[in-house]
């Protein structure tokens, strides 16, 4: 009985498949590399292929008796998905639906789906509460929401059981020290602030200053990864268990602007770290901050990398031994 891991060799898809190697569970990862890395991969048996490919899929189902599914296989860059939305819906929405028919033909009951605080939107209130209204802001947001909704039907249908988790920003790398963040290109905050000191790029930019938060610049909830990665075997062993479907929020509970976000990583690596003033990214929400009361309830997760300090130097400690990234 083996657990399917869609997106595996990605950022927040590679620590996960990392934790449940650790916990010995058989692990089956499906990647079709566009974003992901072999190398990032510290255990189970890789396929290379993409989730809408229906013969690929029905091989990986055909040779494995795949009992659950974690679902990391999406595109997730906010900017491009204002850009080019047909490319997220293809992906991310018709690429889920593939999976759900797969799991229902072959029969596997149970999904635990990489969903996001961007299916909120603007909040109305922060910590923001899964009962909160979801109006995302953004195309990436609109097809994970989508994706959530997919597999409400496909659990009131076919009895699919499935848990979404709505991260807010993973961050960090994992203890081991051979595996960290790799994006091509980097668009997310961490990496891009610690390419100054790795003397990649001279300065690192601050998307708009002019939100209506106490410094003007944007707050986030920084999560680390292996905690998020924890909450997917939390989540696994609720629905094995007999749990009903869910959606829990994973955040830290805590916000920091991206001045701070600097700040910090100017002391965690003694960098100067220049910064200068852009306009705003389309699609970004002023402020995004997590209440996980009830993960940390109906779960029993508790976060256990919480100094900010620590997130970044693990990150800090990854991108120095590894500056250009992995190499494939
Ligand atoms: N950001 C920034 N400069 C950058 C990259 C990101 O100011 O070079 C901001 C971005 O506007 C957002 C925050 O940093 O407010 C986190 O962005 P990231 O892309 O890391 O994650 P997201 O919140 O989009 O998931």
């Amino acid at each position: 009985m083996a657990v399917l891991v869609t997106g595996g060799a990605g950022y927040i898809g590679s620590h996960t498949v990392a934790e449940l190697i650790d916990a010995n569970e058989d692990v089956i990862i499906v990647d079709n590399l566009s974003q992901g890395h072999r190398q990032a991969l510290l255990g189970g048996k890789l396929y290379v292929g993409d989730i809408r490919d229906s013969e690929f899929m029905d091989t990986v189902f055909q040779e494995n008796e795949i009992e659950s599914v974690i679902h990391f296989a999406a595109y997730s860059l906010v900017g491009e998905s204002m850009q080019n939305p047909a490319k997220y819906y293809d992906n991310n929405v018709y690429g889920t639906q593939c999976l759900l028919e797969k799991m229902k033909a072959y029969g596997t009951k149970r999904i635990v789906f990489s969903s996001t605080a961007a299916t909120y939107g603007e909040p109305q209130t922060v910590p923001i509460q899964e009962t909160d209204r979801t109006e995302p802001t953004n195309t990436y947001g609109e097809t994970k929401l989508a994706m959530e909704k997919m597999m409400k039907w496909f659990d009131a249908a076919h009895g699919i059981k499935y848990v979404s988790l709505r991260y807010f920003n993973a961050a960090g790398a994992h203890r081991g020290g051979k595996i960290g963040e790799d994006h091509s290109p980097e668009t997310h905050l961490i990496p891009l602030i610690l390419q100054v000191p790795l003397g990649k790029r001279e300065q690192v930019a601050i998307y708009g200053d002019d939100y209506p938060t106490a410094d003007g610049t944007c707050i986030r909830d920084y999560l680390h990864v292996s905690d998020l990665a924890d909450a997917h075997l939390l989540a696994l062993q609720r629905l094995r268990d007999g749990g009903e479907s869910a959606i829990y929020n994973l955040g830290s509970g805590k916000g920091f602007s991206v001045k701070e976000m600097i700040e910090v990583a100017r002391k965690v690596t003694g960098h100067p770290i220049p910064a200068v003033i852009e306009k705003r990214r389309a699609g970004d929400p002023a402020v995004l901050i997590a209440s996980s009361e009830k993960a940390k309830s109906e779960l029993n997760w508790t976060p256990k990398r919480e100094r900010l300090e620590e997130i970044v130097e693990s990150a800090w400690n990854w991108h120095r031994d590894h500056p250009e990234g992995y190499t494939e």
